[in-house]
């Protein structure tokens, strides 16, 4: 029987409101431009991270990925991926393919996504709010309000409109300040005119978010909030390939989106199909390259990190090595070190290097056995030293021959200068079943203790990361669907799975250990914090 009582009703909307009922659907689509993903948690985007972890509003729960990446087919940089998250198609449909090329996108075929919602939608209102001036030549349309300025006055504007009784229903927002602080003083290693951008960014997020939160009739809305970035950067610039400039955040926070971590490798145009799913709008017919993001997610279940836990080398020991689980044993290659030299967390294996008469190292023997979860998971962390530049291309691990990049397994490259990169750094690389990937390159500074950890999971993904006792993690992250990651070979510590490589690591490397599974963000980030703070990996492990 139906209530005429019209309190009732109205008290029944809000609760269906609460409960996920598209009561009245509107989204919100951020864009940070240069933001690279791991400077929401070492850039103290609170704003950001709250979003992430589901705690903005309650009801609001968030999709999440800090291993999106940029669209393949154009460089990391403004013009072709602002298009692509507008549009959600690639370059390869957009033909905008570097700055400077806005018109040469047939926006009629592919338009923006405001573009699609006040089209399909009726009287629906849409806003684009950006400080870039170029963007004013993306999918220009009459139903579309354009409004232009400072990143300052931009955030004044965003702020108003969406608090207003008449907010628009679909909006686009671009902050272009991370870019800013990146280009004028580094985007990584971080710089303080960085991370002062990107903490202004993340203000003036948090400002918006408050605004919309602070709506009379927010409990009977359905909002969705996006939030991505263009690309990250290396140095100075962005362009370039290999993780540094294509790693991105992709945020998705909704009432009828999961928690958790968004699988494989998202990309950020995937915004434009998110928000138009948003809106009830089938985007199946549009040929889009995006998909809808937020529905699924699949974090890595909590586990102990001896689960999975195949060799863990803390090198304290009479021996090079010692303190190893199961299958796996340490075998130096050569007369075996005398001592414990000085390491990390007391001592180290010291690797010879150029000096070294043969092959100086440690081979894991037996590791060539073992069996990886969802036939390729892995994962490997370590502290190193390089002592100084390197010759002959060495590695800190592998359990490939090196001497192809294209050979099957993985490797862990000590100082190889890499695409832009000043310096030589720290690289990784894995053979597929196409060929290889690589990421890099990670600066290296001589004679200091610095964080290493590579893992790829069930997702596809792998992601490489670097921390410093400085406290910043960073990651870079690739799609690996079809690793070969079995080789025959074992993993080895300062030479390749051969251990016959011409040419020896020059360092020290000390706490390494290897999974034969996924280690999960919050895992590597645990590792990395208790070493920073002088605790080996053998605290932590759950006995
Ligand atoms: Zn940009």
């Amino acid at each position: 029987m139906h209530s005429r009582y019209i309190p009732l009703l109205a008290s029944a909307a809000l609760a269906a409101g609460a409960a996920g009922a598209a009561t009245s659907p509107k989204a919100l689509v951020i864009m940070l431009d240069g933001c690279r993903a791991d400077a929401i948690e070492n850039a103290r985007m609170e704003n950001l991270q709250a979003l992430r972890d589901g705690k903005w509003q309650p009801g609001y729960k968030c999709a999440w990925s800090l291993s999106a990446n940029t669209i393949p087919d154009a460089v990391a940089s403004s013009a072709p991926n602002h298009t692509s998250i507008a549009t959600g198609v690639t370059a390869a449909k957009t033909h905008v393919e570097s700055n400077g090329q806005f018109r040469r996108c047939d926006y009629r075929k592919w338009p923006s996504w405001l573009v699609r919602l006040v089209s399909t939608r009726p009287g629906a209102k849409a806003l684009f709010l950006f400080s870039w001036k170029p963007d004013c030549e993306l999918s220009p349309d009459p139903r579309v309000e354009f409004v232009h300025g400072s990143d300052a006055a931009a955030a004044d504007t965003a702020v108003k409109r969406l608090s207003a009784p008449d907010a628009p229903d679909g909006t686009l927002y671009f902050i272009d300040l991370p870019d800013h602080g990146g280009h004028g003083s580094g985007f990584y290693p971080y710089s303080t005119g960085y991370l002062n951008a990107l903490w202004q960014a993340d203000a003036a997020v948090g400002r918006v978010l408050a605004a919309i939160a602070s709506r009379p009739t927010f409990a009977a809305e359905d909002w969705l909030i996006v939030v991505t970035a263009d690309h990250g950067g290396y140095g100075r610039s962005h362009g370039m390939p290999g993780g540094q400039a294509t790693t991105v955040p992709l945020l998705v926070a909704g009432r009828r989106v999961r928690q958790g971590r968004i699988p494989g490798t998202p990309h950020n145009y995937d915004a434009a199909p998110t928000a138009l799913a948003h809106f009830g709008i089938d985007v199946s017919g549009m040929d889009l390259d995006g998909r809808p993001a937020g529905a699924e997610t699949a974090s890595p279940p909590a586990r102990s990190l001896s689960d999975g836990l195949a060799a863990y080398l803390p090198f304290d020991g009479k021996k090079s090595a010692n303190a190893v689980s199961g299958d796996v044993s340490p075998r130096p290659f050569g007369a075996a070190a005398s001592g414990v030299p000085a390491g990390f967390i007391g001592g180290s294996l010291r690797i010879g290097g150029p000096k070294a008469k043969g092959p100086s190292g440690v081979r894991l023997a037996g590791s060539e056995k073992l069996s990886f979860e969802n036939g390729g998971d892995f994962a490997f962390a370590a502290w190193v030293r390089m002592d100084a530049p390197q010759k002959g291309d060495p590695v800190v691990l592998s359990n490939k021959d090196w001497n192809s990049g294209r050979n099957p397994g993985v490797a862990l490259i000590a100082a190889k200068k890499a695409y832009t990169a000043k310096v030589p750094g720290v690289c990784f690389n894995a053979g597929t079943e196409g060929g290889r990937f690589d990421l890099g390159t990670y600066d290296v500074a001589y004679g200091e203790w610095v964080f290493y950890a590579v893992t790829r999971g069930a997702d596809g993904a792998v992601r490489f990361y670097q921390g410093g006792r400085d406290g910043y993690l960073y990651c870079m992250s690739e799609n690996a669907a079809k690793p070969a990651l079995s080789t025959g070979l074992p993993f080895c510590l300062g030479q390749d799975g051969t251990g016959a490589y011409k040419s020896n690591f020059a360092g020290a490397i000390d706490e390494a250990a290897l999974w034969t599974r996924e280690l999960g963000h919050g895992e590597v980030r645990r590792i990395y914090e208790a070493g920073r703070g002088g605790v080996p990996l053998s605290a932590l492990i759950a006995r």
